[in-house]
């Protein structure tokens, strides 16, 4: 009996640690994009808010907001499922640039967004520099795309004044507006007078 007992207690514990894995698998399928398989938004904001709440006052954090050149322009001439092979290879190349502790995510569309965990000074834009880099050195030639594809990057850091995850990523897109502007395949940083950097 006493076996028995053990055997259906065993029982009971894998079937429940197996609805718990197929749980976080499901869950882990909502909080990944299904083409890249980076973290997707729902994931990256998710996050963002846990470091908000978690945040103290000497954390540093800095936003990359990442936005492919001319996208709907490769659409055109190679076609919607090359596409999706480059923002494959785009999404491997941000991975790549990263660190273990920073947060790439397809933001959605053709964007992405990193979110750095305490950056030093001058990290922030050297990595973006170097995402902005190493999506231009892919060499995209077995894909049958001979166009340079590229990539603006706008970048917002923040040592806590007060400043929400909101307001630091609306200002990595005001960056990221200008690098457009500026004739894209570039990296801007936001300087904001009230954050230290
Ligand atoms: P800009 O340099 O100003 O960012 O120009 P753009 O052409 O990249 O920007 P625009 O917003 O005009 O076009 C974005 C295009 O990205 C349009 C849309 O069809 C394409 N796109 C969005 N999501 C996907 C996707 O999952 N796969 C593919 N292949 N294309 C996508
Ligand atoms: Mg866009
Ligand atoms: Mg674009």
């Amino acid at each position: 009996t006493v076996v028995r007992l053990l055997n259906s207690a065993a029982f009971e514990t894998s079937a429940a640690l197996a609805r718990v894995y197929s749980h976080q698998a499901a869950e882990s399928e909502a909080r990944t994009d299904a083409l890249t398989q980076l973290p997707n938004r729902r994931y990256f904001d998710e996050y963002c808010t846990l470091i908000s709440s978690r945040r103290r006052s000497s954390d540093r954090v800095a936003i990359l907001s990442v936005d492919v050149d001319h996208f709907k322009r490769l659409n055109d001439t190679y076609g919607h499922p090359v596409g999706d092979l480059v923002l494959r290879s785009i999404g491997k190349a941000i991975q790549a640039s990263v660190r273990e502790d920073d947060v790439p995510a397809r933001y959605g569309g053709e964007e992405f967004a990193v979110l750095l965990r305490n950056p030093g000074i001058g990290v922030a834009l050297e990595i973006g520099e170097r995402i902005r880099r190493n999506v231009s050195d892919m060499d995209l030639a077995d894909a049958g795309v001979t166009d340079r594809v590229t990539v603006s990057v706008g970048v917002a850091s923040a040592q806590q004044a007060g400043e929400t995850m909101d307001e630091i990523i609306a200002r990595a897109d005001r960056a990221l507006y200008e690098a457009k502007r500026t004739g894209r395949d570039r990296v801007v940083e936001d300087s904001n007078e009230d954050t230290v950097q």
